[in-house]
């Protein structure tokens, strides 16, 4: 089926085009810049950002794919989770389209958006599923046994995403916003063995054993991290030292990066999961990628990685994802349904009101 799919959960307008598990087009547009000063994402900014954004988007979209409206199969947008604002202005236009169109709706999950998008690469996702989703708003090890209709969350962060865990320590470090990208330039300079940083819920009491899990074997916690980096600036400045920048990022992030592979390689082996995923935008980080690879690799696990356009937000995701709804026969979301700024991963695509 020909999907368009419609993304506004933060602040990248995102208009992807596909058909089946090719993709068409891929048009992103962002209110990143308009955020830096504020060190975050301002939503309000967000949303009117957004509204300008939208149709221009859409428009140029359509023309770069070569389709029109009217040849659509279905339109899927976001509704959750993500910033309530923005996602109003993505839904108030899927809704628009579908109503001026007579298409079918689909309202979908922008985190499992984030798995699906790995059919643009690769085709169709194997069976034993797994997938490490790493974002700015979260940080999951999930049990995909059908992509449209069962993703089971096996572990996730108890306070921090990763990607919050980057920006906060990056803005700590002086680095701006957003964190992510600069720490992973900066650490390729520094010696990720200079500070030893906590790993998180590694100790026994979390962890348990195989046959006895801990309360928190497969769960991450970030906190306690940023608080350590915080400590350690704090130390060489009441010292009157120079800041080793680039081997306090590079230790950061060997940190995140080595509890958090250890852990999803953890779960998918002790679940017989065989067939990993990595998504969400932290999955552009190069040590991510490298570190992830490797251990899959030396626990027999196959690993798929969309490239990095695909694993920061865009609206190929989301047409991804509702093209396999539309292909597994998935209901329509009607227009009746709403956003939902906490939707937890679960919950794939919104079933239509009554139904
Ligand atoms: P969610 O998907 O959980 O709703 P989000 O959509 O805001 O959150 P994404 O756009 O998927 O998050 O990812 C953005 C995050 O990815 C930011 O925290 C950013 O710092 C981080 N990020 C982007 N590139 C890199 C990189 N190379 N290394 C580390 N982090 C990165
Ligand atoms: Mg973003
Ligand atoms: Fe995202």
């Amino acid at each position: 089926p020909l999907v368009l799919g419609i993304e506004s959960s933060c602040d990248e307008t995102g208009i992807g085009i596909v058909r089946g598990t090719d993709l068409l087009t891929n048009t992103v547009s962002s209110s990143m810049e308009e955020h830096v000063r504020f060190g975050g994402v301002i939503p309000e900014i967000a949303s009117r950002a957004h509204l300008d954004a939208m149709v221009p988007a859409l428009q140029a979209a359509l023309a770069e794919a070569g389709v029109t409206l009217a040849d659509l199969d279905a339109i899927a947008v976001t509704s959750g989770p993500g910033l309530s604002g923005a996602l109003m202005v993505g839904v108030s236009a899927a809704k628009a389209l579908a109503l001026a169109t007579g298409k079918p709706l689909y309202a979908i999950n922008h985190l499992v958006a984030h798995v699906g998008v790995g059919v643009l690469d690769g085709g169709a996702l194997p069976e034993n599923l797994g997938a490490l989703l790493v974002s700015g708003g979260h940080t999951e090890i999930l049990r995909v046994a059908d992509l449209t209709s069962d993703v089971e969350l096996l572990g996730s962060t108890i306070d921090d995403a990763a990607g919050e865990a980057y920006d906060k320590v990056a803005r700590i470090l002086g680095l701006g916003y957003p964190g992510g990208p600069a720490i992973d330039r900066l650490a390729r300079e520094g010696n990720p063995k200079a500070i030893r940083f906590p790993r998180g819920l590694t100790q026994p009491k979390y962890m348990g054993t195989a046959e006895a899990p801990g309360p928190h074997r497969y769960d991450w916690s970030f906190s306690g991290l940023k608080t350590a980096v915080a400590r350690c600036v704090e130390q060489y400045e009441a010292a009157g030292q120079d800041l080793p920048v680039a081997d306090i990022a590079a230790s950061f992030q060997e940190a995140v990066v080595d509890v958090i592979t250890a852990k999803a390689v953890l779960a998918c082996t002790e679940h017989g999961i065989t067939n990993l995923l990595l998504g969400g935008g932290v999955a552009a980080n190069s040590r991510l990628r490298a570190l992830t690879e490797e251990r899959c690799s030396a626990a027999g696990i196959k690993l798929r990685v969309p490239p990095i356009s695909l694993c920061t937000d865009n609206g190929a995701m989301v047409a991804a994802l509702g093209a396999q709804v539309v292909m597994a026969g998935g209901e329509p979301s009607g227009i009746g349904f709403g956003t939902d700024p906490s939707l937890p991963v679960t919950s794939i695509h919104v079933a239509a009101a009554g139904a």
